[in-house]
């Protein structure tokens, strides 16, 4: 409490008294206390236990694996085993294993018959990986602007966004959040639009009851080291589509139809396959995924509970009847009801003992220098040479957009947690919003 320019003298004197009752009397809930950053005391001196997130069910479905005479996915055990338990969760009938969320992407919008020139309509709040796909197939991401609360396509903004070009919509669930999907799903079979789901962040999360990634016509996860299950690197694109339940086997594996040999390879794909290790891997991740998913999800509900009444943060929304699984918790923090930057707020919270994180993706993805130079290939753009498209993106700004990523925080939340630990971890916000609110 010694920043005099933040602090006059009299209010000074009687926070110091105010605290000293505070300590004398209460819990300290509404304590106003002398932050860690000036030589307070920590508000939450406890460590939280990282989650041990593979054990001996993974060493052992890799034991069955190396036991094997071969490694290689196409009707082999381990896979068979992952599509099993996938299918456990998700009633997919078509699931294909694959290298990266990045690669369930691409094949999903190659499997959707997108191509050079069709547009997607997507989130700009993202990881690179949504969009790499499209750009692949020469088509071009449009980005629509996001909701406040939620982080996720505004459906008002998305039907704006739909040209006679349009061939699909990607949603991207952040943060385990679900989107509109009612919403989307109308949008799309009103323009006959291919309809994808970005469940990278959103395994085991549930839209009005039903699963994330069973909502629309195609739906790609990634099990990439940071997302709730794993095998180091990999994904799982998946449908119920008879249309496109063959194309993903055929876009994941060089062209080849292996349901239909006779389907010859008229199309480039790349080799997206995922090996037997990484599907026994993946198998045996599957049997904790419902309990990551709701531990999340609670522990989430319970942090906004916690921040219910701290004004100077607005709270990710979750509609009641959904679950959000929080691959992290983030927040907003209301930068004209602060005295202070967001970086001085989360350096205050550190010192507590707590940390978030300062934004997300550094810049929405439409600022990153391949998309305002129009560089994707080498330094070019073929469909713009050839007038396929006259989209540009240094006319873009999504306003909304924007200030999420100047003010959103992330608190690194995980299964690992529990609600005590969270208890403390919003006394220290509460004490770091009391110290620099206006
Ligand atoms: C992680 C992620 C991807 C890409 O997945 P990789 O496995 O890293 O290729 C795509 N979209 C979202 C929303 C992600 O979080």
């Amino acid at each position: 409490m010694k920043d005099p320019a933040h602090f006059p003298r009299r209010s000074f004197v009687a926070a110091s008294a105010l605290a000293l009752t505070a300590v004398q009397t209460t819990s300290g809930t509404d304590a106003v206390e002398t932050l860690a950053i000036h030589g307070g005391p920590k508000a939450c001196p406890l460590a939280f236990s990282r989650p041990k997130r593979w054990g001996n069910e993974e060493l052992s479905q890799l034991a069955q694996a190396v036991e094997q005479p071969s490694l290689y996915y196409w009707q082999n055990k381990q896979t068979n085993l992952l599509t099993k338990r996938f299918q456990d969760f998700y009633h997919h009938r078509f699931v294909q294993p694959c290298s990266s969320g990045t690669a369930a992407l691409h094949i999903a919008v190659a499997a959707a018959g997108i191509g050079p020139g069709d547009e997607v309509i997507t989130s700009a709040i993202t990881d690179i990986g949504t969009v790499i796909g499209v750009i692949f197939q020469n088509a071009v991401p449009i980005f629509a602007d996001l909701d406040p609360l939620t982080y996720n396509l505004d459906p008002d903004d998305v039907a704006r966004k739909i040209s006679p070009r349009t061939k699909a919509i990607i949603a991207v669930h952040l943060k385990g959040n679900p989107c509109r999907m009612q919403e989307l799903r109308s949008l799309a079979d009103r323009h006959d639009l291919v309809l994808i789901e970005d469940c990278a962040q959103g395994w085991g999360a549930k839209y009005r009851g039903q699963p994330l990634g069973t909502l629309g016509d195609i739906a790609c996860f990634s099990l990439q080291d940071s997302k709730h299950i794993t095998c180091g690197d990999g994904g799982v694109v998946a449908t119920n589509s008879e249309k496109f339940g063959p194309l993903l086997i055929k876009y994941g594996d060089k062209a080849i139809n292996r349901l239909n040999p006779s389907d010859s390879s008229n199309v480039i794909a790349c080799n997206y396959r995922m090996s037997e290790l990484q599907a026994a891997f993946v198998a045996a991740q599957l049997q904790r995924l419902e309990g990551i998913a709701s531990k999340r999800s609670q522990l989430g509900s319970f942090l906004t509970k916690q921040l219910e009444d701290v004004d100077v943060l607005s709270l990710p929304r979750v509609e009641a009847d959904d679950r959000c699984v929080y691959w992290s918790y983030m927040c907003r923090l209301k930068l004209d009801r602060v005295k202070c930057s967001r970086a001085d707020f989360i350096k205050a919270l550190a010192a507590e003992g707590v940390s978030f994180l300062a934004g997300y993706i550094r810049d929405p993805l439409y600022r990153l220098p391949m998309f305002q130079q129009h560089s994707f290939f080498a330094g070019r753009w073929p469909i713009k040479e050839l007038g396929l498209t006259t989209v540009d993106y240094q006319m873009v700004a999504l306003k909304t957009t924007e200030e999420i990523l100047e003010t959103c925080m992330r608190f690194p939340l995980n299964e690992g947690m529990d609600e005590n630990y969270l208890k403390q971890v919003a006394l220290a916000v509460r004490k770091v919003a009391r110290f620099y609110a206006i």
